[in-house]
């Protein structure tokens, strides 16, 4: 793990390998499809038995990850759906991993990017839709507002019921430029 965006991915995706890669039947959520690639990466954890939906609420940002996901797998096991994750249980009704990759589309309209209240509001309705051994993993970025968005989700995560959910919090604490931080939550086995 570093403080470089792609080390932080890199981190959490191998994470989710080790707990899921070979399961069947799983079905996954991204919650922020940007560019695609952590859309690309659960699609290949999902395999031809399970399922990834993708939301963005950009439309480029679902060209993007369609176009990424047509040119990079063989057969179809994903929709993306042109929307707030904030409606996302709407959508969706069970649940084994979900990915928050929080900011905005790099190289793109900063101004667009997640905001606290309507990600506290994503994570609460995903909840409990979380199967036994079903994880959500937050990457949050202090930068981005000054820690508004941050300090939303790490107070609502913290209040959670301690009896009925494990939320771990890990983030680099020999650096001093705000590197990137990650929550995860479970359901208490
Ligand atoms: N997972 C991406 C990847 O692999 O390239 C990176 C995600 S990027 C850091 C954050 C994305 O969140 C942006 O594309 C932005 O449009 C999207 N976003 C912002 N607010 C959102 C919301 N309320 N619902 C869904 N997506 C949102």
């Amino acid at each position: 793990i570093d403080d470089k965006y792609g080390k932080i991915v890199c981190f959490i995706h191998n994470l989710i390998k080790m707990s899921y890669m070979g399961k069947d039947n799983l079905n996954l959520v991204d919650a922020t499809c940007g560019n695609g690639f952590d859309t690309l990466f659960l699609c290949n954890v999902a395999g031809k038995t399970g399922h990834v939906t993708g939301f963005d609420v950009q439309s480029e940002a679902i060209e993007r990850t369609n176009d990424l996901l047509k040119g990079s797998l063989d057969y179809i096991n994903y929709r993306l759906i042109n929307d707030s994750h904030e409606f996302i249980s709407k959508y969706i009704s069970s649940l084994d991993v979900c990915i928050f990759n929080l900011g905005y589309l790099p190289q793109f309209d900063k101004k667009i990017k997640t905001d606290g209240d309507t990600t506290v509001a994503a994570i609460n309705s995903l909840i409990p839709l979380l199967n036994k051994n079903g994880r959500i993993y937050i990457t949050a970025y202090i930068t981005h507002d000054t820690g508004e968005e941050y300090t939303k989700i790490s107070e609502f995560l913290a209040s959670l019921n301690n009896s009925e959910y494990n939320v771990l919090h890990i983030r680099l604490i020999n650096k001093s430029n705000n590197p990137p931080e990650i929550f995860i939550v479970e359901k208490n086995a």
